[in-house]
């Protein structure tokens, strides 16, 4: 029983007493104070709100009540219905509406929902915008238009097909070149909207397509995130069918992961690092992904004379930001999320099959051996779970002015570069507990590293 209140929005778990899950009152609440924001934002002004939302259970109902509200407070609605996360954002540009709502909890179980919010650029409102709504959402005082000023639904649409086609016209997708190739491509959506999405991409691409869990029930055939112990079907039926590649979105669909030939995973972290040397042959330019990310994307940006890599702060708002001041051509994070600007700043798992299907036609090579031509880099999560009086923050400090020689990035948590692999710590907002994130050549190496760095924060807590 969850319910957690940030600034990219509300996220918890159906049912139970109000104020600690997502109940109706709490949608009703959040619904309020965001439409309240866009209102400030715009005075005098008719609003425009899209919603969409992804296939799970509690999707309708919370969307009811998302529209309802909204109509409550005045605002036009636009409701796209089943949407993907991308998808509602291109919907919020190409409709230039005030922003939208999108009603999905990501690679999050069955049981959760959550509401994100984005501006009228279709991006994730920035911090200070979302602190204003978590403030207003506790305010009672606040008046709702009476009937001559109630909203109306000012269209129903599927957006998914308009979004395709946008993704279908960028200068980089070269859709001829894909369609030659007759690509055999097996399908895991996890039984949301990307079940839907896409598989109607890919034969628009003139693959031939075998789709597991793609029935947008609702109905999770596995734990939705792409993660590899979650993804042992496709991976068998990948081997067994002899398909060129399998694809993988959460429910969603702003994360992608592919499955190699072999039935090995390409492993998310790559997915950015491949569409990211694709475009780098095509367009100079920057690249940027979270400090969480792989090296990888470093290294590859390396090999393209005047291009250059920035990292920042985990999140998809941090990212954006970071792309936008360094003109990055493109981004995104670790964990499959890819963003292309030329199209909109929103990861976009759609951009990201259509972009890799592309640089993959051009390719004579399986997608094995496509991998081994990036570095091999492996990767360790950790976390170490302490007490509640202890002092992240001062453990951070301690161990950022220990590694001051090295290359050390404090915007968020302390990231640790040495020569041959790095250290990220973090820590989390909610519970007292120090993230450690590791990279390096070999799993034992990222393993150790953690390791080392676990029993030093063991030992300073001592001290
Ligand atoms: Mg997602």
């Amino acid at each position: 029983m969850t319910l957690i209140k940030s600034i990219s929005g509300i996220r918890g778990t159906i049912g139970g007493a109000q104020g600690k899950n997502l109940t109706p009152i709490d949608v009703v609440k959040f619904t309020t104070a965001y439409a309240r924001l866009i209102k400030d934002k715009n005075p005098g002004k008719r609003i425009t709100i899209v919603v969409g939302r992804d296939a799970r259970i509690s999707g309708s109902m919370v969307d009811s009540l998302v529209e309802g509200t909204l109509l409550g407070t005045g605002v036009d609605v636009i409701n796209v219905g089943m949407c993907t996360t991308p998808g509602t954002e291109m919907a919020v540009i190409t409709h230039k509406a005030d922003g939208g709502i999108i009603i999905t909890a990501s690679h999050n179980p069955r049981q959760w929902n959550a509401l994100k919010l984005l501006n009228e650029r279709g991006e994730f409102l920035d911090d200070a915008e979302g602190k204003q709504v978590l403030s207003m959402a506790e305010e009672s005082e606040w008046d709702y238009p009476t009937i001559d000023n109630i909203g109306k639904v000012i269209l129903r649409e599927d957006f998914n097909a308009t979004h395709i086609a946008q993704v279908l016209a960028l200068e980089l997708v070269d859709v001829e070149a894909v369609r030659k190739r007759k690509f055999k491509v097996v399908v895991d959506a996890v039984n949301s909207i990307g079940g839907v999405v896409i598989p109607a991409l890919l034969r628009e691409l003139g693959c031939e397509v075998i789709a597991i869990n793609c029935d947008p029930t609702g109905e999770f055939a596995h734990n939705p995130e792409p993660l590899p112990e979650n993804l042992t079907d496709i991976s068998e039926v990948v081997r067994t069918e002899g398909a060129d590649l399998g694809i993988v979105v959460d429910p969603d669909v702003d994360r992608l992961a592919f499955v190699m030939e072999n039935g090995e995973m390409f492993v998310e972290e790559y997915t950015l690092v491949a569409v990211a040397d694709y475009v780098l042959r095509h367009t100079k330019g920057n690249t940027v992904s979270n400090l969480s990310s792989s090296r990888a994307l470093s290294d590859v940006t390396a090999r393209y004379e005047g291009c250059s890599y920035a990292a920042a702060a985990v999140g998809e708002v941090n990212v954006v930001k970071k792309m936008k001041e360094t003109g990055a051509v493109i981004g995104g994070e670790g964990n499959g999320g890819v963003i292309y600007p030329e199209l909109h700043y929103g990861r976009d798992a759609l951009v990201g099959v259509a972009l890799f299907l592309t640089y993959f036609a051009g390719l004579d090579m399986t997608m094995s051996e496509l991998r081994k031509t990036f570095p091999a880099y492996y990767a360790s999560k950790n976390k170490i779970e302490l007490t509640p009086e202890i002092d992240v923050d001062k453990i951070l400090a301690t161990i950022k002015s220990r590694y001051s020689g090295e290359r050390v990035n404090d915007i968020d948590g302390v990231k640790i570069d040495f020569e041959e692999n790095w250290v990220h710590l973090r820590k989390s907002n909610t519970e007292p507990i120090i993230r450690i994130y590791t990279e390096a050549k070999t799993m034992a190496e990222a393993e150790a590293l953690a390791k080392r760095f676990i029993s030093e924060i063991e030992q300073i807590c001592k001290e």
